[in-house]
């Protein structure tokens, strides 16, 4: 077979072919000619297919804008490559799709010299940049952010995506993380033991002393005034 490059128009059935040998005969019903329920894994693999399809198509042509979408792994050389890369494709027969970095290390493959996907995928994330910076801004003074939507308006996003972003990264809503950092902020604060606890908790942020009262012991398992009654930074003068 010829090699492919990416003047040549890329014919998808033979890439379903190529990609996806066996891919597992449909059963129908007689009658209806319908899918059986139980289909499902035949729909998987359809879905996968069209997956690779897909994928073979846009590296075939060079296409820039799946640069970040996987990486190809070229199994002859052993390196792999954004899907724009400029050099010559391989043989379809030859690669694999990687869905990250890390994955085509585990591998054994070596990254590309010419598309150079480590530093692509190093400098791909402004999202995340943004949001430590964010989250750092909270963490250093809770009380400048009296709600979500004070953090939301200090960031680029609205409060769904801002929402998103902070479960995907911290594991936790916004208002949670705010929670935790005011909590956090009144620990610090409570280090000094003249210091009077509501004054620390508004200080903090925390609008009301209920919502204090709460929040702290539900982060740390006791109050605030115990908390710094037992002086749980100075260990010699506990209990
Ligand atoms: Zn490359």
């Amino acid at each position: 077979m010829p090699p492919f490059n990416k003047n040549e128009s890329v014919n998808k059935q033979k890439l379903e072919l190529l990609t996806y040998p066996n891919l597992p005969e449909k059963s129908l019903n007689d009658e209806t000619g319908k899918t059986l329920p139980g289909d499902r894994e035949y729909d998987n693999a359809m879905d996968t297919a069209q997956t690779q399809t897909e994928r073979m198509t846009r590296f075939l042509a060079g296409d820039k804008s799946a640069n970040g979408a996987f990486l190809v792994g070229v199994l002859t050389t052993g390196i792999y490559c954004l899907p724009g890369c400029p050099a010559r494709k391989p043989l379809p027969r030859n690669i694999v799709f990687v869905e990250s970095p890390a994955q085509a290390r585990e591998m054994g493959l070596r990254a590309c010299k010419r598309c150079r996907p480590d530093a692509f995928y190093a400098g791909r994330n402004p999202d995340g940049q943004q949001l430590t910076a964010l989250a750092e801004a909270v963490r250093h003074d809770p009380g400048a952010f009296a709600h979500v939507s004070d953090i939301a308006a200090a960031s680029p996003w609205g409060v769904t995506k801002l929402t998103g972003l902070f479960r995907a990264h911290y594991g936790v809503t916004p208002a949670a993380f705010l929670m935790q950092a005011r909590v956090q902020a009144v620990v610090c604060l409570l280090r000094d033991p003249r210091r009077p606890v509501l004054e620390a908790g508004f200080e903090a942020g925390f609008d009301s002393a209920s919502a204090f009262y709460r929040c702290f012991r539900q982060v740390t398992g006791c109050a605030p005034g115990e908390y710094q009654k037992r002086g749980f930074f100075s260990p010699h003068h506990a209990y």
